[in-house]
């Protein structure tokens, strides 16, 4: 064998080689993230473990089916998506596999993850109320409950009862109230519409502005977006209406996470687990948090985001995140059955 063929070989055992170690310093990501900051996020992760990260990014909906139908060949190891509502599909799926993390269990605190570690919450948003002080006063909106009031007839306007989003609110109410009083209020509130249900949260504070309605429910980000925004147009939606936490007297008001897990058919599980403790760590919690404009769910992480900064504190409802899921059917139902479509 001349010494050009055996270096020929043997360029082409390493180039076999390579590509199986390479694999072991590898994470594929099904992320329905996409924010600017999280470029930052991923390169930090890469510069101090070494591991690469292949992303998926779709919308939170679409992840779900597609790792559904790549059944035990899915190449996904870690799932990020928001809200309770999407975890919890996601757990009835039986996409996720349990993780046992003392890093985890330590720093994420208990009522933002999954008791048996299928899923950990790695940001916070609140779901607030918007209303126009011209046609509102305050006291018509200190409550979700108050939504339902009869002096807010023809006001309200909310998402389609089914989105997650509305989902876990009344999962929420469902746990609070009870079913029967939750359904009442549900009525109530479907009665007060200004319109039928449509659009994104913004799509409801900007019907607030223009006088469309005069009461909406928006997650805490949209909300912070638009106060963020140099574009004159938001500037004015941001001057014309209010910003309200509700149920300050009573249980604080609602919360929701953007989270993740292990997928149960990772084919690289300690890549997997090494991400998510990454992403409980201050520097990561910092950024993952600020890309949305959320609240991190580790206490000790700092965001330096004025305007979220400037919401100030709040009383946030303690309930367990889990306990929203368990829920989920029963709010389904109840949307259905009171017509908010
Ligand atoms: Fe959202």
């Amino acid at each position: 064998m001349s010494a050009v063929r055996i270096a020929a070989l043997a360029a082409i055992a390493l180039a076999l080689a390579l590509p199986a170690r390479a694999q072991d310093r590898v994470l594929n990501l099904y992320s329905a993230r996409h924010y600017d900051t999280d470029e930052a996020l991923y390169s930090d992760f890469t510069r101090t473990t070494g591991i690469r990260i292949n992303r998926i990014e779709a919308g939170d909906d679409q992840l779900l089916e597609r790792i559904r139908n790549e059944g035990a060949n899915s190449p996904a190891d870690v799932l990020l998506i928001v809200d309770a509502a999407r975890l919890a599909t996601a757990e009835q799926m039986e996409l996720f596999a349990p993780v046992k993390s003392k890093i985890l269990e330590e720093r994420i605190p208990a009522n933002y993850r999954h008791p048996l570690g299928q899923w950990f919450g790695f940001s916070s948003r609140a779901r607030v109320i918007i209303y126009d002080p011209k046609a509102v006063k305050p006291e018509q909106v200190r409550s979700y409950r108050d939504l339902a009031l009869p002096a807010n007839k023809g006001k309200v306007c909310t998402r389609p009862g089914s989105h997650p989003y509305m989902l876990s609110l009344v999962s929420a109410m469902i746990e609070h109230l009870g079913e029967a009083q939750a359904e009442s209020w549900a009525r109530g509130v479907v009665a007060n519409f200004a319109r039928p249900p449509r659009g994104g949260d913004t799509d409801q504070i900007r019907a607030v502005a223009s006088g469309e309605c005069a009461i909406a429910l928006t997650n805490s980000y949209y909300w912070v977006r638009l106060m963020r925004s140099k574009k004159s147009e938001d500037k004015a939606v941001v001057q014309a209406v209010r910003f309200m936490w509700p149920d300050q007297q009573g249980q604080g008001t609602h919360m929701n996470i953007s989270g993740g897990g292990l997928m149960r058919h990772a084919p690289n599980r300690d890549n997997a687990v090494r991400f998510l403790e990454y992403l409980a760590s201050d520097t990561a919690q910092a950024y993952f948090a600020n890309g949305n404009n959320e609240w991190p769910v580790v206490k000790s992480a700092m965001v330096d985001n004025p305007e979220l900064a400037s919401l100030g504190n709040f009383k946030a409802d303690p309930l367990n995140i889990g306990v929203l899921g368990s829920r989920l059917p029963a709010a389904q139902r109840l949307v259905d059955r009171v017509g908010w479509k």
